[in-house]
């Protein structure tokens, strides 16, 4: 890297970042290849790492402001993270303010 590079990765990237356990591991392990048969083996590895990260929230998080769809994030892979959100349950929002879904809202009926 460069040291334009790195200056600006500084200054660009978020600081939370300075504190991944990631930092110094292998870049292949955390984007892996489409089709690459040691795919599982790497990805199990970048989430060993991320285990025990101590911003693996802020990490997360970030995943999903960025829909990132390439790379081991936060301890999920991308497949992962949209199994995630499919997974929520689809809430409308009542003028009362409160939170319902439509599940509740099948069972008042009579
Ligand atoms: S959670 Fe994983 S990918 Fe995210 S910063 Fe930590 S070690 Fe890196």
């Amino acid at each position: 890297m460069t040291l334009t590079a790195e200056i600006l990765q500084q200054y660009t990237a978020p600081r939370w970042m300075r504190r991944a356990r990631c930092a110094n591991s292998d870049p292949a392990l955390f984007f892996p290849e489409p089709g690459d048969p040691g795919n599982a083996v790497k990805t199990n590895a970048a989430k060993r790492i991320c285990r025990d990260c101590p911003v693996k929230a802020l990490c997360l998080r970030w995943a999903f402001e960025t829909e990132d769809r390439f790379a081991v994030l936060g301890g999920t892979t991308p497949y992962q993270r949209t199994r995630m959100t499919k997974n929520v349950p689809k809430r409308r929002f009542r003028t009362s303010g409160r939170f319902t879904s439509s599940a509740v809202r099948r069972k008042k009926k009579p």
